[in-house]
């Protein structure tokens, strides 16, 4: 089926894209093909009954359950399991299986019990020098190098030098002598902490229904610098934006639709970016209380350690250093980006002007469900009431955040007992929100393409605390 390979691929899917018009035929092509690739389910298909191959190699082995992993690897004389258990687990919804330790892969527990076999690939040819060294210092304990100078010198390339500069002119009513933007954007800076703790209030989280976490002025900030980057003729398809939750993903999908902002900039969850890379990866870490909460999602290291590794020339953190220092991996992100001069300090005014044209697109927008963050119009433009965007009417389900051994620091050592990978699972209750009728077309399509995050866990309830999570 070509529609569902990717255009860049087919060439090589002989199998897959060409028609067959006789047995003959796919006789010759199921048997006489040399290299056969197939996700771990496809094992059914009629080849695999017949054929027995000299090696299986399985990507993102740390990724898949056990039993997942089996079938292919029946098949062959030899594997090699390739992948990284210090990036996401399987995920495992069913707590009894979640219990019986079926989020630990077979990556993962032969790693473990058989360090001999395990040959560490420590070359990367992804990350700049200044991108590798956030998880190199904060996961790997220096094991990692950029596989050329090349790799590790990689900047964003940016067709319209000049235009920076435009920025501060265009803007300089709102930004006066310092563009936030401007210095956030240049290509010179590989890794960007912009803080978001001097915007004060306005840049909070809030919590729609109680329990979706989203956060208006980092997905209006997310939206700025995109724009500012399409501008400045990076394409969109080199640009990603990251969130660990589902409802500011939503938020920031519809942000950017509104800031017409085409879908070749992908919003995604660091889960499903896991296996790809962008050159430049705004990240929003949404988090920001007055109580510093920093939630479950943030807590899995794994997950946090996906999201840092996706950019090649160029990382954006968006966050509230006051809540996220509260975590022990995040406040050695702060400690790394201050050592290094890596921090933007957002002025107050952050959210505001350049250029954007956010006031008058907002009116276009459904004015209902006022928001605390309701302040001007580029708010008006984020104040979309992420609320209707979540789905209505989700059954009851369970959540599970998959890392169970959140806080285990792997630079440390931490443990590697089947026990200490266990955490119970919280169980929280859907909701009924009433979509308006308008809006449910639309809707379908993206809740669709939601489904993984939908089975990624949530942050609903900051009180909620693991059973063995601690700090
Ligand atoms: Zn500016």
């Amino acid at each position: 089926m070509p529609a569902k390979i990717n255009p860049e691929v087919q060439n090589f899917c002989l199998l897959a894209a060409t028609p067959r018009k006789s047995i003959d035929e796919i006789e010759q092509a199921y048997m006489g093909c040399r290299i056969v690739a197939k996700t771990c389910m496809g094992t059914n298909h009629a080849l695999f009954h017949r054929r027995a191959f000299d090696v299986c190699i399985v990507d993102e082995a740390s990724q898949i359950t056990l039993p997942t992993a089996l079938g292919p690897l029946l098949l062959a004389r030899k594997f090699v399991l390739v992948g990284d258990h210090y990036q996401l687990p399987p995920l495992v919804q069913n707590r009894a299986a979640l219990e019986g330790g079926l989020d630990v892969s077979l990556f993962r527990q032969l790693s473990e019990e058989h360090p001999e076999a395990v040959a560490t690939l420590a070359k990367q040819y992804r990350m700049c020098e200044e991108i590798m060294s956030l998880s190199n210092t904060l996961i790997y304990d220096g094991q990692l190098q950029c596989g050329n100078d090349e790799v590790a010198r990689r900047t964003l390339a940016i067709g319209d030098m000049a235009g920076l500069q435009d920025f501060r002119s265009d803007a300089s009513t709102v930004c006066g002598s310092y563009c936030w933007l401007a210095d956030v954007l240049a290509p010179s800076r590989k890794v960007v902490y912009a803080n978001t703790d001097p915007i004060g209030a306005p840049a909070f989280e809030s919590l729609t229904s109680g329990k979706n976490i989203t956060n208006a002025v980092e997905a209006t900030l997310s939206a700025h610098m995109v724009l500012r980057l399409l501008r400045l003729g990076v394409p969109g398809r080199n640009i990603g934006v990251i969130t660990l939750y589902r409802s500011q993903l939503a938020l920031i999908r519809h942000v950017f639709k509104t800031a017409g902002i085409g879908a070749e900039v992908e919003i995604d969850s660091a889960d499903r970016f896991q296996g790809r890379d962008k050159e430049c990866i705004i990240l929003s870490m949404v988090r920001s209380n007055e109580q510093g909460v920093v939630g479950e999602l943030l807590r899995d290291w794994r997950r946090v350690n996906v999201a840092f590794t996706r950019a090649k020339s160029k990382l954006v953190v968006l966050g509230s250093r006051r809540t996220l220092v509260n975590n022990e991996l995040l406040a050695r992100f702060l400690g790394l980006v201050d050592e290094r001069g890596w921090v933007v300090d957002l002025p107050r005014t952050a959210g505001e002007g350049h250029g954007f044209g956010c006031g008058s697109q907002s009116t276009s927008l459904p004015e209902s469900t006022p928001s605390p963050t309701k302040r001007s119009g580029v708010m008006r433009l984020v104040n979309s009431s992420p609320r209707k965007i979540v789905p209505g009417g989700t059954p009851t389900r369970i959540l599970q955040p998959s890392a169970s051994a959140g806080n285990r620091s792997p630079a440390k050592g931490g443990d590697t007992t089947r026990r200490g990978l266990k955490a119970p699972g919280k169980i929280i209750k859907g909701q009924s929100t009433t979509m308006r009728k308008g809006m449910v077309g639309a809707l379908k399509e993206q809740l669709a393409m939601e489904i993984f995050e939908d089975l990624t866990a949530d942050d609903f309830s900051p009180t909620v605390k693991m059973g063995n999570i601690s700090g």
